[in-house]
């Protein structure tokens, strides 16, 4: 069964990694959120992109919960001893892949291209894809006026509280033809929406037009898991921001803002009585928090077994 998952970085690569195990990896390709992505000291940072490159390869730090394992501070110490910025945490292995990244771009070769290669370098065989090799940039709005992403959600800390998103470049954006091929393949059995941050992890990917496009015209059924498990996130700001934009901080709240896209949701068994007010929309409990490599392996049965069961849309 081939799968399409549309992820973030930290809760979305979870479940990307339950689906590599799940499906075997050539059947998953993962198409990643950009818009965090952003240029530091000449280099162009991805955050998502990365996140999902360490956790499939095998590379991420388990403890610290981001970045790549066995990490160093050697440049971050020279940085500040130098007056440069520290705000934003560059460890000197990941550097590497954002100096090789940079520099590739620079040369000529497109985000896909060089996401490809450094993926392969990793050993992973499922598909890893930026949403676009066009730029999308997240801002948000706040009580002291429009910011730009990282600096709101590292620098500050993801405050203060949001109040509107705007995604530049989205309307212009075009998904790379590795994208739209991958949602066209009629051999499709399932889009999965990872527990991601709705607002800004999948809504940027779903404003860019011909990514909607090509999704509403796909016949794989579009399964969603919940990001919110007993009114609360696993971490970062998606409760916040739900409270923020008014709307009720739950797994249904999250359902009903993804809307007629979706044709199942999977909630964590806590949320299950309030879920079944989504109706007709097919809703699974099962556990949803993923702590462990079985967790992320189980959750991703639990969501193919479901598309399987739901079947294509027409
Ligand atoms: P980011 O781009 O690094 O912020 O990561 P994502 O947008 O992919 O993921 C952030 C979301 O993942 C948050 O809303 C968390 O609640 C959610 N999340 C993290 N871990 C888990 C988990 O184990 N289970 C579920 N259901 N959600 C999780």
């Amino acid at each position: 069964m081939k799968v399409v998952a549309l992820s973030g970085g930290i809760g979305g690569a979870k479940l990307a990694l339950g689906l590599m195990h799940a499906l075997g990896p050539r059947e998953l390709t993962v198409v990643a959120n950009t818009a965090d992505d952003f240029e530091h000291l000449g280099l162009l940072v991805c955050p998502d992109l990365d996140t999902l490159l360490y956790t499939l390869g095998g590379r991420a730090d388990a403890e610290r919960g981001w970045g790549r394992a066995g990490e160093s501070w050697g440049c971050m110490a020279a940085l500040a001893e130098l007056g440069g910025p520290d705000w934003f945490q560059l460890g000197d292995r990941d550097l590497a892949t954002h100096l090789l990244r940079t520099s590739r771009l620079r040369a000529g070769e497109t985000l896909t291209a060089v996401m490809s290669d450094l993926a392969a370098r990793f050993g992973i065989a499922a598909t890893l894809l930026p949403m676009s090799d066009d730029p999308v940039r997240t801002r948000l709005k706040t009580a002291q006026g429009w910011m730009e992403f990282q600096p709101w959600f590292v620098g500050r800390r993801a405050e203060p509280a949001v109040t509107a998103l705007d995604f530049a470049g989205a309307e212009a954006a075009r998904p790379s033809d590795a994208v739209l091929a991958a949602l066209a393949d009629t051999e499709l059995g399932a889009v999965v929406l990872c527990p991601s941050n709705p607002f800004i992890s999948i809504d940027p990917m779903l404003a860019m037009p011909w990514l909607r496009a090509a999704l509403h015209g796909c016949r794989a059924p579009v399964i969603a898991v919940s990001p919110i498990i007993a009114g609360q996130a696993v971490k970062g700001p998606t409760a916040r921001m739900l409270a923020g934009f008014g709307l009720e901080v739950s797994a249904t709240a999250v359902a009903r803002h993804y809307g007629e896209r979706l044709s199942g949701y999977v909630v964590d068994s806590q949320d299950a009585a309030a879920a079944a007010a989504l109706a007709p929309l097919p809703v699974r409990a099962t556990r949803t928090l993923m702590v462990s490599l079985d967790d992320r392996i189980a959750l991703a049965r639990e969501v193919l077994d479901m598309a399987r069961s739901i079947g294509p849309r027409r």
